[in-house]
C-alpha cells in the first residue's frame, strides 16, 4: 500500500517514520528547499547557523520524546534550571523559580519568588493570581472545554485584580504568538495545567546544534534506508477528487502522483488553496476556512562579548520581542566569540510590516534597556527571518472547527499541529501527537489493526485532586456562614 505525504515538517516526517514501520510504502513531497518546516535551520551564506525560529523543549512533550528517542537524538537536548527569567530593566530580573514541591506547591514557590522582584504589580496581585490559576488545574476536561468561550483577558479580568496576571504576559505571547484579549483562556489554561501538573514538568530544553541537524538528518535517513522517498523543491499545486476519493494530486504544475492513501500534513493555509470548491460543500472543510495566521519574526543578533551568563529563557512584556535565548550558552562549539541572542518577535501583527533594520533597531533597543552588558557591545551582524513563521491564532472557540485527523474522504487523511488534539494549540508535542493519531487511523481503517501510538498526559499527584474540591468546599463553608447569619437575625 502506497502513502503519499504532502509536507515534510516535524508532523509529515513523523508520518512517515509511523507509516514506514507499518510497513507501508512511503513517498514525501516538501515544497521547500530544505526539509523540517518551522522546525528547521540551516547554514547562510557566512557558514554561520540559522535557526528558523527559537525552540523550547518542554519536559511535558512526552510524545515527542518518544520521537527523538527513536531517532537516537534525545541526548541532543540540552536541559536547563527549571526557572524562567522575566526581564525587566536594567538586569533587575524576576525569576519564576520552580521549587522541588508535590504539585502544585511547586507553582506557589514560583510565585512567591516572583513577588520577590516583579515591579510590575503590587504583590498581593501576584498572589492572588497564583491562588486564582490552581483553580484552573481542578478543572475537569468538560470544564476546561467551556473555558474555550471565554479569552484569556475576559478569564483574568474575572479572576484578579487590574494587571494580577500581566507577569505571564511574555510567556503568554511566546507561546500563543496572541493577545490575551484574543487567545482562548482554554489554549493558555491548558499550557498552565501541564506545568502545574509537577515539578518534573518545568524543565525544558534547547537544541544543542541546529534543529535541522539534529532531528532531520536523522529522520531523513530513518525513511530512506527503510525505502522510503522523500523529495523536496515539489510543491503539491493541485488535488483531484472524484466520488469522494483523492484519484491524483499534481506537483509543481504538471507532474502527476497517485497513491492509495494521501495525507495533508501541511498547514490549513495552502490545502485550503488546492480542493476543489466542491470540497467546500462540506462542513469538515468549511473548518479550515477559520484559520488564521499568527504571525511571529525570528531575529539572530550576534554581539562581540558575552552579554548574560543565564541560559534559562528570557522573557519580556512589554517589548518588540517576547522571548530571548543566548545560545552561545546553549551550543558553544557553534556560536564562539560573543553571545548570539535568539529572539521571537511575536504577535507580529503590525511589525512585520516593518523594514529589517527598524525591527533590528528597536530589537537592540530593548535588549540594551534589559541587559545593560549589551551596552558597550558591538553588533557583529544580525538576521532576521520571516519564512516559514506563525502558527494558527487559536481565537475563542477555535478549538471545534480542528479538524480531527480522518476526513470524509476515503482515502485522505490530514496531520499537522493545527488539526485536533488535546495537548495544545501547537507546538512540536501537537505535531507528533498529530502524526501519531493519524497513523493509528490509518492502520485502523486500511490494516484493520488497533494500534496505540500516543501516550497520553495525565494531569495528577501532589494535591492536584484536592483541587478539584476546593469549589465545592468554598460554596459549602459559604452556606454555611450564610445559614449562622440567618440564623442570628432570626
Ligand atoms: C517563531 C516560532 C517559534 C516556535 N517555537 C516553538 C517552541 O518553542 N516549542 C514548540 O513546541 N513549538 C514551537 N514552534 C512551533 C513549531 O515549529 C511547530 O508546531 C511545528 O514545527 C509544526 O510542524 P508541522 O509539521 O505541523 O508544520 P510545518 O512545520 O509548518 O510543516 C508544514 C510543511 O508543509 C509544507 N508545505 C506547504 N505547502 C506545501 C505544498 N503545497 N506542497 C508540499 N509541501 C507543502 C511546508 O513547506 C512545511 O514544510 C514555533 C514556531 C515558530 C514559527
Amino acid at each position: 500500500m502506497k502513502a503519499l505525504i504532502m509536507g515534510g515538517g516535524m508532523s509529515g516526517l513523523a508520518t512517515a517514520v509511523n507509516l514506514i514501520d507499518l510497513g507501508l510504502e512511503v513517498e514525501l513531497v516538501e515544497a521547500d528547499e530544505i526539509f523540517g518546516g518551522r522546525a528547521s535551520s540551516w547554514l547562510d551564506e557566512d557558514g554561520d547557523q540559522i535557526e528558523n525560529a527559537l525552540h523550547v523543549f518542554l519536559s511535558y512533550y512526552i510524545n515527542l520524546m518518544d520521537f527523538f528517542k527513536k531517532l537516537g537524538v534525545y541526548d541532543r537536548l540540552s536541559w536547563t534550571k527549571p526557572e524562567l527569567l522575566m526581564c525587566q530593566d536594567d538586569g533587575d530580573h524576576a525569576f519564576m523559580r520552580y521549587a522541588d514541591l508535590p504539585a502544585p506547591l511547586h507553582m506557589l514557590a514560583a510565585s512567591l519568588n516572583v513577588m520577590k522582584n516583579y515591579r510590575g504589580v503590587p504583590k498581593w496581585h501576584i498572589l492572588f493570581s497564583g491562588i486564582s490559576l490552581a483553580a484552573i488545574l481542578g478543572k475537569s476536561p468538560e470544564e476546561m472545554d467551556e473555558l474555550d468561550g471565554l479569552s484569556w483577558a475576559e478569564w483574568v479580568y474575572r479572576r484578579g485584580p487590574k494587571g494580577a496576571f500581566d507577569f505571564l504576559n511574555g510567556g503568554l505571547r511566546g507561546l500563543t504568538f496572541t493577545e490575551p484579549y484574543a487567545l482562548s483562556a482554554k489554549v493558555f489554561g491548558n499550557w498552565m495545567r501541564k506545568v502545574a501538573a509537577g515539578y518534573e514538568y518545568t524543565r525544558y530544553a534547547y537544541a544543542n546544534g541546529g534543529l535541522g541537524e539534529i532531528w532531520v538528518g536523522n529522520c531523513l535517513e530513518y525513511i530512506r534506508s527503510r525505502g522510503g522517498i522523500c523529495e523536496c523543491k515539489k510543491a503539491v499545486t493541485n488535488i483531484r477528487i472524484e466520488n469522494d476519493r483523492i484519484v491524483e494530486v499534481t506537483i509543481n504544475g504538471t507532474e502527476k502522483r497517485t497513491a492509495d492513501i494521501y495525507i495533508s500534513a501541511m498547514q490549513a493555509y495552502p490545502l485550503r488553496t488546492l480542493l476543489p470548491a466542491s470540497s467546500y460543500a462540506l462542513p469538515y472543510f468549511q473548518d479550515l476556512c477559520y484559520f488564521h495566521n499568527a504571525p511571529s519574526l525570528s531575529i539572530q543578533i550576534w554581539l562581540d562579548k558575552q552579554v548574560t551568563d543565564r541560559k534559562e529563557i528570557h522573557t519580556a512584556a512589554p517589548c518588540t520581542w517576547n522571548c530571548m535565548t543566548d545560545l552561545s550558552l546553549v551550543s558553544p562549539q557553534i556560536f564562539k566569540g560573543g553571545s548570539m541572542l535568539e529572539c521571537v518577535i511575536a504577535p507580529a501583527d503590525d511589525i512585520q510590516l516593518m523594514p529589517d533594520d527598524i525591527i533590528f533597531e528597536k530589537s537592540l533597543a530593548d535588549i540594551r534597556r534589559i541587559l545593560p552588558e549589551a551596552r558597550s557591545a558591538t553588533v557583529k551582524k544580525y538576521k532576521i527571518v520571516r519564512e516559514r513563521q506563525g502558527v494558527y491564532r487559536a481565537f475563542p472557540g477555535m478549538e471545534k472547527h480542528r479538524p480531527n485527523q480522518r476526513s470524509p474522504y476515503g482515502n485522505f487523511y490530514l496531520t499537522g499541529d493545527w488539526t485536533r488534539t488535546p495537548v495544545s494549540s501547537g507546538g512540536m508535542e501537537a505535531a507528533v501527537w498529530t502524526a501519531n493519531r493519524c497513523t493509528e487511523i490509518i492502520a485502523q481503517d486500511k490494516l484493520n489493526k488497533t494500534i496505540t501510538l500516543n501516550k497520553e498526559f495525565k494531569i495528577e499527584g501532589g494535591f492536584i485532586s484536592f483541587l478539584r474540591y476546593i469549589k465545592p468546599m468554598a460554596m459549602a463553608a459559604l452556606a454555611v456562614a450564610c445559614a449562622k447569619v440567618f440564623k442570628k437575625m432570626m
